[in-house]
């Protein structure tokens, strides 16, 4: 009988060792939204239904509770940093963990907030919501920009939106023909220095990504929303696509928290729970290939991994 429960036992933790292993290290979070109310006006107390998954994630109701439910999620879940379009709204706040991705300001403004190393980011740019792909040349100020001061880009590719946005909120300009990674392929030619990363990482085009991330190095990639919007086994199907196909260092975790706090647990659990990822590759995305991005200090590493 002792032996019986000393096999279980052994078959127990192998099984667990193969299979489930939990990160619990520190996060980075490469795609979170600060809002004041009026930019995020009437999202403002608007739960979010995903029909995809048949679920309903509750919207905070004010500015100030957007900010402190966001702030409480990152401490229970250890998320150490996070890059926030309009982060300068949070950054008083939380000045350690918050990063500022700018957006919607003029180029000139863009520039003195970099060159006052106020700006780690310029994104999240969506000019997919006004039918605009990246290789349109009224966004190649911006590229330029970025490239000069060698400041990374965040770079929304997806066909959406929520699901149904299109019909349901009246983004009227969205099109998938809008959608596909590929769109950048001009940009990095003519910007073979700029950092950029595609924003839900240019699901559901596999294919073309895996295709865009071999031919252009410099090309990393969040799984924002798709990790909490997506089925479990849509999302564990295409991480595992680009995973092995040897891109596990150009993947970076991401949330897209806007109004929806739980949905950071979902995008965690949505890696945490892959079991085709070993430790180290969940530690990849979870904060590695970030902080190569980033190219944070390796002080600044130590603290956070608390080496
Ligand atoms: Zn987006």
């Amino acid at each position: 009988m002792m032996k019986r429960n000393l096999i279980g036992l052994l078959l127990f933790s192998i099984w667990g060792t193969l299979h489930s292993q939990q990160y619990t290290g520190p996060i980075i979070d490469m795609h979170i939204h600060a809002y004041n109310q009026e930019l995020g006006g009437m999202m403002f107390g608007m739960d979010h239904p995903n029909p995809l998954k048949n679920e309903l994630y509750k919207g905070v109701k004010t500015p100030e509770a957007q900010k402190m439910e966001t702030l409480k999620k990152m401490d229970e879940h250890n998320i150490v940093l996070a890059l926030t379009s309009n982060g300068q709204l949070w950054k008083n706040d939380d000045p350690e963990r918050i990063l500022v991705s700018g957006r919607n300001m003029p180029l000139e403004q863009l520039r003195s907030m970099a060159e006052n190393g106020e700006l780690t980011a310029i994104g999240e740019l969506n000019p997919f919501y006004r039918g605009v792909t990246a290789d349109d040349a009224s966004l190649r100020p911006l590229f330029d920009l970025a490239e000069e001061m060698n400041i990374p880009i965040g770079f929304h590719i997806m066909p959406g939106g929520p699901p149904s946005g299109l019909y349901h909120l009246g983004m009227n300009e969205i099109r998938v023909r809008n959608a596909n990674p590929k769109q950048l392929e001009e940009v990095l030619v003519e910007h073979p220095n700029l950092k950029i990363y595609v924003m839900h990482g240019g699901w559901p085009y596999l294919e073309d990504m895996k295709a865009m991330l071999y031919v252009h190095p410099q090309l990393y990639l969040d799984v924002a929303a798709i990790d909490w919007v997506l089925p479990k086994a849509e999302f564990h199907n295409f991480i595992k696509g680009l995973v092995d196909a040897g891109f596990g260092k150009r993947i970076m975790f991401g949330t897209d928290q806007m109004m929806w706090p739980e949905t950071i647990d979902i995008a965690i659990d949505a890696i945490n729970s892959a079991d085709f990822l070993t430790l180290e590759q969940k530690e990849d995305i979870f904060y590695d290939n970030a902080a190569e991005f980033l190219g944070l200090s390796a002080s600044l590493i130590a603290k956070h991994k608390k080496l």
